[in-house]
């Protein structure tokens, strides 16, 4: 029974869903932690589910941080994960250029910060752009006319809070100008929640303003996209039937499990209260919901 539902189940039996289960995939933020917060119950629930053979991934569509950046917050979490069990989108971006050999003397324009930068580094692909334009004004004399590098082969946008008009028209000058240069976008989070106070403009609005200039559409490789489901599932062999995506999000999280037919499990730790779930306009079901991670340990049978 994988594949959406009519509406979503209660997860009663945690036993079950993990006896089928052979790879854990978790979402980050809204699930292992909410901010540099560590969400209660974590490590407890993910030493039983190690302690019962199970593989456990990480992936996270935050695209500000490399994998080896995401392991020293996981070790300061007092959480014991490897780099390699952690896929970030910035790390997504840097694959996905390998999976099609993207020649390694063009360059790759990024709209985004040092996670992008560090994973590009780490693959061997020449970068430009980076917080560091952040900086660059223009000043629009008459006649003005920009320069841009025609080296550049790909546009890296994620998330990206020294974003500008310099940027904007960076990345639109390669994407327009520069023949079969490839528009790729981290993730397209509409909002994400860098304090609890507010939702805040997410790796979407950046992707949002070049997509508006450019009358392009990105190929996304974050969550609900396919990519690293299908280079999670070839990595490790795993047949994604035998996958369990957990995740706080229903229009990323959710929909990537789905996506890749495999099981899914809401936690309503995150952005989504039971009320989203089960508002009639909501057309995402997951198979199960719950409240949190460490159910897994207290909804057990006595
Ligand atoms: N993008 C940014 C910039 C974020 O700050 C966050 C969450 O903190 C996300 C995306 C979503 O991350 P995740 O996929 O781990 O929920
Ligand atoms: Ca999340």
């Amino acid at each position: 029974n994988v594949g959406p539902r009519a509406s979503a189940e209660q997860l009663q039996d945690p036993d079950h869903l993990i006896d089928y289960t052979e790879t854990f995939i978790f979402d980050c933020d809204g699930v292992i932690w909410k901010g540099d917060k560590l969400i209660d119950g974590v490590p407890e629930t993910l030493d039983m589910l190690r302690s019962k053979g199970k593989r456990l991934v990480f992936v996270t569509n935050n695209s500000t941080k490399s994998r080896k950046q995401y392991g020293k917050k996981f070790e300061t979490l007092g959480l014991d994960v490897k780099e390699e069990e952690i896929f970030a989108s910035s790390f997504a971006a840097a694959a996905y250029l390998q999976s099609i050999d993207f020649p390694k003397d063009k360059k790759v324009y990024v709209v985004g910060e040092e996670g992008i930068q560090k994973e590009l580094e780490l693959a061997g692909f020449q970068y430009v752009g980076g917080p560091e334009d952040g900086e660059k004004k223009i000043e629009l004399k008459p006649g003005f006319l920009m320069e841009h590098d025609e080296n550049v082969g790909a546009v890296v946008v994620g998330f990206d809070r020294y974003f500008n008009y310099y940027k904007i028209q960076y990345a639109t000058l390669c994407i327009r100008e520069n023949p079969g240069c490839l528009f790729i976008a981290t993730n397209r989070d509409a909002v994400t929640h860098l304090t609890d106070a507010q939702e805040w403009a997410g790796g979407g609005s950046m992707v949002g303003a070049v997509r508006g200039s450019t009358q392009r559409e990105p190929l996304v490789v974050g969550k609900p996209s396919t990519f690293m489901m299908d280079y999670l599932a070839k990595k490790f062999s795993i047949s994604k039937s035998q996958i369990c995506m957990v995740g706080d999000r229903l229009d990323t999280d959710i929909l990537f499990g789905q996506n890749g037919g495999c099981k899914t499990l809401l936690v309503l730790s995150g952005v989504t209260s039971l009320s989203m779930l089960q508002n009639p306009e909501n057309d995402i079901q997951p198979d199960f919901y719950t409240n949190k991670i460490s159910d897994f340990l207290s909804l057990k049978a006595p």
